[in-house]
């Protein structure tokens, strides 16, 4: 019998799995419904994920969002070092700041 431990150790490293895949996947439904399984075992196992992988999905919609295809990052002034990133499905548009 696995330990609560250990099962969410694998169900991390199952999450990393498919958002790596779901990043590369060429096929969009695919990438969504790889996305959506990763983020589901997230929640049954209360994992939190880590910010490189909750900043690819849209805070508003919580979709899958892939840098460059279904959100557009804008740099903004020198000087506030952060990033507008907006949603190409429902159009939210949010602020990261950068480190
Ligand atoms: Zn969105």
């Amino acid at each position: 019998l696995l330990k609560k431990h250990a099962a969410r150790e694998i169900a991390m490293e199952r999450i990393t799995i498919l958002v790596a895949h779901a990043l590369q996947e060429q096929d969009p439904l695919l990438a969504t419904a790889q996305a959506k399984l990763a983020k589901k075992i997230a929640m049954r196992f209360q994992l939190k994920l880590p910010y490189a992988i909750r900043q690819l999905y849209c805070k508003k919609c919580k979709m899958f969002i892939i840098p460059g295809k279904h959100s557009r990052v804008r740099i903004g002034r020198s000087e506030t070092r952060a990033v507008r990133i907006t949603c190409l499905r429902c159009g939210h548009v949010y602020r990261k700041i950068l480190k």
